[in-house]
């Protein structure tokens, strides 16, 4: 009996000290929002693919490197002045939506009618709100008109004609057909085109080996601002030769682009299909919540083992809560920088580790 009621002390002089220490090891929420009070952080990518050293020239390189670096840079800006993931993200994706060298806005691919077709989303983490765009037409920047529809309508994504005429109603400039050609994307057409005359390869630009090494640039952005909100955005012209109004996964909520302030933010670049049956940017998070993966190990999960698995291939950027960051991508390479709060900036295209600039 004696022996009992030592035991008896002794587990509550236990139980007593760990909840102590259980105590002193909880935070308030208060201490938790000080310390990350200023943390921020962004990456962007634009396009994954065989992308090797030997297609590029130094001066092309160099002009990737340099937009890349603006797009970042101007991103960045917002979030060390405490602006909002969700403005980081449009402002950076519009640099590069500006810019021929990325298959989005100016530079984006024709259709096998040889018109373009652009598609975009942005979700912010702070309250699920999400907002797309899929086949339009004359929208110099499709993102932008993607947070419209998730600020100002009670959709989330608006298709084709429709969504042109909610832009028109916000007073969106309609850009004519001959703002988007660019000689590149058409040259890349007319060989797809005669490829499927000589009838040498399959009709889709993917599944065309040269056009596959060539059709990279959709163009994406996470963000996490100093308010611990985090947003991805993600735009695109889709795959050189698409016809049937083909929509990938950049549109997509959940495929092509996530954000959850539980989790992290997540955008996708690709093969649009298999994105979309992997459902990619959304269950990278779900590893995150449900299994307890770090962003790390959840990126690489779905990169490196689901989606290959069923035969596709592409990466993906992504930055966390905390600012940890993922660029993770199952092809040669990717373009892609970021930037945190100590000001780190790296940047990116093969698979050889970023540069710090
Ligand atoms: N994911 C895009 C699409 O399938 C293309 C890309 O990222 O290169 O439309």
């Amino acid at each position: 009996m004696r022996n009992l009621t030592f035991l008896v002390i002794l587990f509550l002089l236990i139980s007593c000290n760990n909840d102590k220490n259980n105590h002193s090891s909880i935070k308030n929420i208060d201490q938790v929002h000080a310390e990350n009070a200023n943390n921020y952080g962004i990456v962007i990518h634009g396009g994954a693919g065989t992308i090797l050293k030997e297609y590029l020239n130094d001066s092309l390189e160099n002009a990737y490197k340099t937009k890349l670096k603006e797009a970042v840079l101007a991103g960045n800006e917002i979030l060390k002045n405490g602006g909002t993931a969700i403005d980081a993200v449009t402002n950076a994706i519009n640099i590069l939506e500006n810019s021929p060298l990325f298959n989005a806005g100016k530079g984006a691919v024709f259709t096998n009618k040889g018109t373009i077709e652009l598609d975009a989303s942005i979700m912010d983490g702070k309250n699920l709100n999400a907002g797309a765009v899929a086949g339009v037409r004359k929208i110099k920047n499709p993102i932008n008109l993607a947070k419209d529809v998730m600020l100002k309508s009670e959709h989330v994504m608006l298709y084709g004609d429709g969504a042109e005429t909610f832009a028109q109603h916000l007073n969106y400039k309609m850009m004519d057909t001959s703002y988007f050609y660019t000689k590149k994307r058409y040259e890349s057409l007319q060989r797809v085109l005669k490829k499927e005359k000589e009838k040498t390869k399959a009709s889709m630009s993917f599944q065309d080996s040269y056009i596959k090494d060539a059709k990279f640039g959709t163009v994406g952005c996470v963000a996490l601002d100093k308010q611990g909100n985090l947003a991805a955005g993600t735009s695109t012209g889709g795959m050189t030769n698409k016809r049937f109004n083909r929509i990938g996964d950049s549109p997509i909520i959940g495929a092509g682009t996530y954000a959850n302030n539980a989790t992290c933010a997540v955008s996708a670049t690709g093969w649009g299909e298999f994105f979309i049956r992997s459902v990619v940017a959304y269950d990278i998070s779900a590893l995150m919540e449900y299994k307890g993966l770090s962003l790390q190990d959840a990126a690489k999960e779905v990169i490196h083992n689901k989606v290959p698995a069923l035969g596709g291939d592409g990466g993906i950027i992504a930055i966390d809560k905390d600012g940890n960051i993922a660029m993770e991508f199952n092809t040669a390479g990717m373009y892609r920088a970021s930037m945190n709060a100590k000001g780190e900036l790296t940047i990116g295209i093969y698979s050889e580790n970023e540069i710090n600039q």
